[in-house]
């Protein structure tokens, strides 16, 4: 096979991939992205935090993407029965970004894709890494052409994976490592919404839990063009007494939550059902010889609070500034540098996900009566500053959400 030589490839045309490759093409880097689709695609997860913003400027895209006709987001809701709590990333603990965006993945994956190759990046559309020998310490990966089935290879300096869902260097490598929250499984669709409802805000993500099952919740996260994604996430067996038919499965669910079935009273299910179950998924390691793993490659915990993409961008900033020092003659620390680092803000969302769903986060959010300065607190990791330590609730998350818990359960008897 013919073998190319580049610095740095990267695998993956995703949030990942594309910041991650543009920042180091702007600090003088040649970049080579290899995403095995062709863009537009689908992909889900299209909520996103304020401090994913941080990133896309540091990638030089933020005016794109600030002209790009987006959904503006200024927060998350969360609706039970009659208790309604809304979250305002404008007034968060941590100074930020504030308002960020609700988007259709398809055309902002591709709006940064196309910003990083205008910046330099060389991205090959339809080609997928089906092989990787890292015996050497330089990484040597196999290319499949999808389009003629041809095969070539590429000896790499330092390859990053961003393949997402792909896991391509877990699987290659014999990194997967089993996640340890519970399967669950999501129904979701796009409606052309018709919401009519004067409570309904479009500038907010909207989390619903269900009425009597609390761990099963839905999202609604409205769009600039008149549609909305709606999804219920439920453990897998929550759906065996369930309808087979997606629609009427997502239908069942939806009638069941009265607010939802007052908002979306006159939606029109005009587009593709999906589903995806055992999304969550984690790794041995973050980094090793000459490779480092980003996204949703490495560890994705859970959808409910839209940190996917935020993590994601996180870790390819991160990976991008150190494999840079690395590549002009320094020796880094890859563990101590970019895995311990990255992963304080992964723990954070692991506190209040598991708190979600062991109900002790889901009494402080529905709490009445919440304390400013706290609310700020929580508003700030709700809104991805998850890493910023002086917030007590991200320095020490457990022992802060348990007494915090507590003390609403209390207040509310
Ligand atoms: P991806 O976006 O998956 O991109 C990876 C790319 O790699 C793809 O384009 C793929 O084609 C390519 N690829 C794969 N294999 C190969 C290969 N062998 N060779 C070459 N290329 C390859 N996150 C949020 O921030 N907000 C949300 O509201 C949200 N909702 C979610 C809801 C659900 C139900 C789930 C499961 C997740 C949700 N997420 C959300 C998470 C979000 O989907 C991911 O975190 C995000 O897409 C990760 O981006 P990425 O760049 O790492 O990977």
């Amino acid at each position: 096979l013919a073998v190319e030589q580049h610095p740095v490839v990267v695998i993956g045309a995703g949030p990942s991939g594309s910041i991650a490759s543009a920042i180091l093409q702007r600090k003088g880097h040649q970049v080579l992205v290899i995403e095995r689709q062709e863009f537009p695609r689908f992909v889900i997860g299209e909520s996103l935090l304020s401090h994913c913003l941080d990133f896309i400027e540091e990638a030089g895209m933020l005016e794109a993407v600030r002209n790009a006709g987006l959904q503006i987001k200024h927060g998350a809701a969360f609706g039970w029965g009659e208790r309604y709590t809304e979250f305002d990333f404008r007034e968060t603990y941590t100074p930020g970004m504030g308002s960020t965006y609700q988007v259709r993945r398809a055309g902002f994956d591709k709006l940064l894709a196309d910003q990083a190759q205008a910046q330099g990046v060389e991205i090959r559309y339809q080609e997928e890494i089906v092989a990787v020998d890292n015996s050497s310490g330089k990484p040597l990966l196999t290319v499949r052409r999808i389009a003629d089935d041809s095969q070539y290879q590429i000896q790499a300096e330092f390859m990053l994976d961003a393949s997402g869902y792909g896991r391509v260097l877990p699987r290659l490598l014999d990194l997967e490592l089993p996640s340890a929250l519970p399967v669950r499984k999501a129904v979701f669709t796009h409606v052309r919404d018709c919401i009519d409802d004067p409570q309904f805000n479009r500038e907010k993500i909207l989390i619903t839990t269900h009425p009597e099952m609390r761990d099963v919740w839905y999202w609604s996260i409205p769009f600039s063009d008149g549609y909305c994604s709606l999804g219920v996430v439920a453990l897998e067996e929550r759906f065996d007494d369930r309808p087979e038919d997606l629609e009427t499965c997502l239908r069942e669910f939806v009638s069941e939550a009265p607010n939802l079935k007052r908002i979306f009273k006159h939606a029109i299910w005009d587009q593709p059902m999906r589903t995806l179950g055992g999304y969550s998924a984690n790794v041995k390691t973050l980094h090793g010889s000459g490779f480092a793993l980003l996204g949703n490659a490495a560890e994705f915990l859970d959808p409910v609070f839209s940190s996917g993409v935020t993590i994601a961008m996180r870790s390819s900033s991160m990976a991008a500034n150190l494999l840079d020092r690395q590549l002009r003659g320094e020796t880094v620390d890859w563990e101590t540098e970019f895995a311990k680092p990255l992963k304080v803000g992964v723990e954070t969302f692991r506190t209040y996900v598991e708190g979600w769903y062991d109900t002790s986060f889901q009494d402080v959010i529905y709490y009445e009566n919440p304390q400013p300065e706290v609310k700020r607190m929580l508003c700030s990791i709700l809104a991805g500053y998850a890493w910023d330590e002086t917030n007590p609730y991200v320095a020490d998350s457990r022992r802060r959400l348990a007494v915090l818990a507590e003390l609403c359960r209390m207040q509310s008897q």
